[in-house]
């Protein structure tokens, strides 16, 4: 097979050459013209049932070429049977919920994750129950009625690993879905750990540059059809100008991911001499545990980093406001590298003895590491360091 660095740049554009044209083709239809009425009558049935092709696409709402292309380059990449494409992440966990779901089902899911994700799961809206447990503890909370074990690794925002093959041994017949965005396909192929369905925020480094919003979920055919089937009813569907920035991001994954990576550890060293710092969280730098899932797992730590500050809150959100070059925003996976307080923003919604229980510290500031010189990048946590200690030593 091809290096990974290859397929990123030809994956979903195989037909291209055959077509005569170089760059993906954008299909805007909202619909398409019946060329007899018992084939788009044939076709209508196909999608209905979840099938990924028919003749005709009848209706945007039921299938887009174009963004059927970002999903074929997305199984290949996860190596997987199939993709579904959504309009946010949000969707995409919303579609397996309700695929999974049936009356009275039940969900067993480790903290912490993404923060909407906790939201979603604690709201009850789906109407399936969420046994929260921690990863060792996942068998004990299944029960017949238990539809899906849900996990993120990295978690976001303290980059904990959960052992994946670990967790799927666990589940035993029950499906596993691992949201898979802070890792992206370069860096953990769930599916190959015993996984059912991999997650994407696509938002993130899929996209890479800040400017699309899109999830996908990969999985085997079974599990598309139903997928398809729940897109189709709800319409959460992926539009074909935010697919095709998804294939041009998709090209560059690979470099972006390694050269932020790279930034990404000269970082976290320094940040832990930093006499500011308390510690600094990188996914293969925690106890051997941690150290031990990474090597198996993970190809690397990713470009995402947090640390906590002594000093707490206060100086979270004073560092925050001092960066120069680093953008104090959520979010992540873009170019550029972005800063965020987990505690005040994105896990702003949960109970406070709950973020102190997943390790989410007033004083916890998580940084997406863009693809910019690390010198400057350095720089910048700098001066907003030693500014902050200054600060602190004057007031003493
Ligand atoms: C951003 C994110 C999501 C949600 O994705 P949206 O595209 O914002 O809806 C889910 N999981 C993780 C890990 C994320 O970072």
């Amino acid at each position: 097979m091809r290096a990974l660095s290859t397929r990123v740049v030809h994956a979903g554009r195989d037909d291209l050459k055959s077509l005569g044209v170089h760059a993906v083709p954008v299909d805007l239809s909202s619909t398409y013209p019946a060329q007899d009425s018992s084939s788009a009558g044939a076709s209508l049935e196909a999608w209905v049932a979840g099938h990924g092709e028919a003749v005709n696409p009848v209706y945007a709402r039921l299938h887009n070429p174009t963004v059927a292309r970002f999903e074929h380059a997305l199984a290949e990449l996860e190596g997987a049977e199939a993709a579904v494409a959504f309009g946010s992440g949000m969707a995409a966990l919303s579609a397996v919920l309700l695929a999974a779901r049936q009356s009275g089902s039940n969900l067993v899911a480790v903290r912490p994750m993404y923060g909407s994700s906790d939201h979603l799961l604690a709201s009850g809206l789906l109407g399936i129950e969420t046994r929260w447990a921690e990863a060792d503890d996942i068998a004990a909370h299944i029960d017949r009625d238990t539809a899906l074990v849900f996990i993120e690794t990295p978690a976001n925002p303290t980059l904990q690993l959960v052992d994946i093959a670990a967790v799927v041994a666990q589940a035993g017949a029950v499906p596993v879905l691992v949201d898979s965005t802070f890792a992206t396909p370069v860096l953990q192929q769930p599916l190959r750990h015993g996984a059912s369905l991999v997650l994407h925020s696509a938002t993130k480094f899929l996209g890479g540059h800040g400017d699309v919003m899109a999830g996908v979920v990969a999985c085997s055919e079974h599990w598309a059809a139903r997928l398809r089937q729940v897109r189709i009813l709800t319409g959460a569907l992926l539009h074909p100008w935010a697919a095709f920035l998804l294939l041009r991001g998709l090209q560059t994954l690979v470099l972006r991911v390694e050269a932020a990576q790279r930034s990404a550890r000269v970082l976290a060293k320094r940040l832990e001499q930093h006499p500011a710092v308390r510690r600094v969280h990188l996914p293969g730098r925690g106890d051997a545990r941690q150290q031990d899932i990474a090597r198996r797992q993970m190809r690397g730590p990713g470009a995402v980093l947090a640390f906590e500050l002594h000093a707490g809150e206060a100086a979270a959100r004073q560092l925050m406001a001092r960066l120069g070059l680093i953008t104090p925003a959520v979010s992540l996976g873009s170019c550029d590298s972005l800063l965020q307080h987990p505690a005040s923003l994105t896990h702003r919604v949960l109970d406070p003895d709950t973020r102190r229980a997943c390790g989410i510290a007033p004083g916890l500031l998580r940084m997406s590491v863009g693809i910019e010189a690390v010198e400057d990048l350095w720089a910048d946590l700098l001066q907003a360091l030693d500014a902050g200690q200054a600060g602190r030593t004057a007031v003493a």
